[in-house]
């Protein structure tokens, strides 16, 4: 393996401005990560999509993010990757993103690096290094294998076949791989493609498929639908689009409005069913019952439990469970007085297992698995960059 820059001999110990990731119902849902840092703040690539995205000239200045934290084994799954991509073109010389993968071999601090970035291909050395220690998975972000489709939509960001090649060469190396399908928008792709993309990126990773459905933001709304609406020759069924997000949407402040279970399943299904044929885990993020399996082994050793893995153990009691019980085995996971507060809460208004097939036992303040499925919120969070508590 050619090397292209030594791993540095300094052992850096910072990384940049560091977050809490779980802080709200929408992340609890389906993240396991515990905190999350971005080196840069915009991010080049664009996507007309993205939740992060603001107005005007949103890419164009890409800058370093300021502040730096001390790099530390307790602060659990490191997640890269969430407002912006850590493969920015600036990367290639202010090697922010790989002084994080440094800090965090330094440190052994698990990572979960999610990119569409091409360049990740540099960093093979310090990333075979985590790899073999355990601490790495590298999460590709591909929404379709057309081309013609991310060129409307991802117009800056690598083309779909140089991804896939890029993680080709990451999961050659050793390295343990997974795709993030953010966003899964419906009617831009027939079932036959979807199931052609779930099987395709199972088969490449061997272990997870991660998926969110369209987070609609206000500021970009009426763009993105000309956008798909300029596109009604290329995309599967504007109809089916239109049904799902309307063209007016009751935006909520901090939160991007989602589809609902109904209108995503005709494009979720067949995908779940080729990632579950190309032999992957389906991680539904806003639909957590729609999920295949639990995230378990290699850097998922320190994650922090999602609203599947709680109701999948409530699922495995025998008989309704109280807080007490829930309690004594969320508390094993170490995740802090604020997280078991917040989550102590959302138990006692009933919304924690809304979405998935555990429901209000007879019993007040109990829960027992079976139960009818209840449609999720229709929002996503947009993760916020408050100071860690
Ligand atoms: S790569 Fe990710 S962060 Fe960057 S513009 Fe696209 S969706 Fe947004």
């Amino acid at each position: 393996m050619s090397t292209l820059i030594p791993i540095s001999n300094r052992r850096p110990r910072q990384i940049p401005r560091v977050f809490d990731f779980q802080t709200s119902i929408e992340t609890i849902r389906a993240h396991h990560w515990r905190v999350f840092s971005d080196a840069y703040s915009g991010c080049a690539f664009t996507c007309s999509y993205c939740l992060y995205k603001g107005p005007g000239d949103y890419g164009r200045h890409v800058k370093v993010s300021p502040g730096s934290a001390e790099a530390d084994p307790s602060m659990g799954i490191l997640d890269i990757g969430t407002t912006t991509d850590p493969y920015q073109p600036i990367e290639a010389t202010e090697l922010r993103t790989r002084g994080i993968l440094e800090a965090a071999l330094a440190q052994q601090i698990p990572v979960f690096l999610l990119t569409r970035g091409t360049m990740v291909t540099r960093d093979l050395d310090v990333l075979t290094e985590l790899a073999k220690r355990g601490l790495i998975e590298v999460c590709f972000s591909v929404i379709t294998l057309r081309e013609d489709l991310a060129r409307t939509l991802e117009v800056r960001a690598p083309a779909p076949a140089d991804r896939l090649k890029a993680a080709e060469q990451v999961a050659a190396a050793g390295i343990p791989v997974s795709f993030h399908v953010a966003p899964v928008i419906p009617g831009l792709q027939s079932p036959a493609e979807m199931d052609r993309l779930g099987y395709e990126l199972a088969s490449l990773s061997g272990r997870h498929v991660f998926n969110a459905v369209l987070g609609a933001q206000k500021a970009w709304w009426n763009t993105f639908y000309g956008v798909m609406e300029g596109a009604a020759d290329a995309i599967d069924s504007l109809e089916l689009f239109r049904a799902a997000y309307p063209r007016e949407l009751d935006f909520e402040r901090d939160a991007a409005v989602n589809c609902g279970l109904s209108d995503a399943l005709s494009t979720l299904l067949p995908f779940r069913d080729g990632v579950t044929r190309g032999g992957a885990t389906f991680v539904a993020e806003n639909f957590p019952h729609l999920t295949t399996g639990p995230l378990e082994g290699g850097i998922y050793r320190w994650k922090l439990p999602t609203v599947y893995d709680m109701a999948r153990w409530v699922s495995a009691q025998t008989g309704p469970v109280d807080w007490g019980a829930f309690s004594a085995w969320y508390a094993g996971h170490t995740p802090g007085d604020r997280l078991t507060g917040l989550v102590r809460g959302l138990w006692d208004q009933g919304e924690l297992f809304v979405g998935t097939a555990v429901g209000p036992a007879a019993e007040p303040g109990t829960y027992i698995g079976g139960a009818e499925i209840v449609e999720t919120a229709r929002t996503t969070l947009v993760a916020r960059r408050g100071a860690r508590k």
